[in-house]
């Protein structure tokens, strides 16, 4: 008769708590903290993404991905006694989302010690989500504030004096992001994958070392290791192309454990394939890099405000 539940398969002593289907391992609860850590820590050093002494800049949303990564770059960090990381959040400006999520990272931050700098959309753009997604606009939401938050990210990296720029992209938004930019027909965006980031003029090195940690496994680690985090979505999160491939890509991990590894590591495969655009040139309005004239914010601050000027960052 098998004991239930069974035993783990990496200590063989503690009692299995979660099965990982895409590897058929059983693990215990610390088995289980130590393998997301092992993982980052292999995709940190597969990439080459940190010098001994970076001054590694980390996107702390509040969320759990998050969280966890601060956590663990914040153990790694221990090691490395010229390596800095600082913790940088970005407020949208959401009433009632952010604020929770806003506490929470700066009190994950105190924990630990790290410096945390808050930028809000109010600062650099004179304009936040909440008015954006008042306003008569040509797009949804979350296209103008993923385009705003990737500038004020890299902004803020720069305002710290950052060599690296830290996401917590999980696999779930790797693969999604994989998908999408193939059923949108975007190479140019699909060969923008890379997990290891590239250095270009203007812009900080962005790694994200926690882009193989599935989703699941993700909030599974959060509650193991003890840390609140926010769980409520966004309420103008509705990009219904990522919401229908996320439902796709979770009932075929159902069927198929591994899908999603698939997805991302197929992706990857294509990156070095791809020949993306070459920003050489500077936009007109704020003088950052752009392939066009007027780069990709200004236009938007300038389609959502009246007056069509743009406010100079
Ligand atoms: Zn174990
Ligand atoms: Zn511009």
């Amino acid at each position: 008769m098998t004991k239930f539940p069974p035993p783990c398969s990496k200590c063989g002593k503690r009692q299995s708590i979660y099965y990982r289907p895409y590897s058929g391992e059983r693990l215990c609860i610390s088995c289980f903290i130590d393998s997301i850590r092992e993982r980052v820590e292999k995709t940190i050093s597969r990439y080459d993404m940190f010098k001994f002494d970076s001054r590694i800049a980390i996107g702390v949303s509040g969320g759990k991905d998050s969280l966890g990564l601060l956590h663990i770059l914040s153990e790694i960090e221990g090691k490395y006694p010229k390596a800095e990381l600082i913790a940088i959040t970005i407020d949208e400006g959401v009433k009632g989302y952010r604020d929770e999520a806003l506490s929470l990272a700066m009190k994950a931050c105190q924990q630990r010690g790290i410096e945390h700098l808050v930028l809000s959309f109010e600062d650099l753009f004179h304009l936040s989500m909440d008015e954006v997604a008042s306003k008569p606009r040509e797009l949804i939401p979350c296209s103008y504030c993923g385009v705003l938050r990737r500038r004020a990210l890299n902004e803020a990296a720069r305002r710290v004096d950052a060599d690296r720029l830290a996401t917590a992209h999980n696999l779930d938004d790797m693969a999604q992001t994989a998908l999408l930019n193939v059923l949108r027909g975007d190479m140019n965006r699909l060969g923008m994958m890379n997990p290891g980031g590239k250095t270009l003029p203007g812009f900080v090195r962005r790694v994200k070392p926690y882009c193989e940690v599935p989703e699941r496994e993700s909030t599974l680690y959060a509650y193991l290791v003890g840390f609140e985090f926010q769980s409520l979505p966004c309420p103008y999160a509705a990009e219904a192309m990522r919401t229908d491939i996320r439902g796709f890509l979770n009932r075929m991990e159902v069927k198929r454990p591994g899908t999603k590894f698939i997805v991302y590591r197929t992706a990857l495969k294509l990156i070095p394939k791809i020949r993306g655009v070459e920003v050489r040139g500077r936009c007109s309005v704020c003088g950052e890099p752009t392939p066009n004239r007027i780069c990709r914010v200004c236009q938007m601050i300038m389609e959502l405000t009246e007056k069509g000027q743009s406010n100079k960052f």
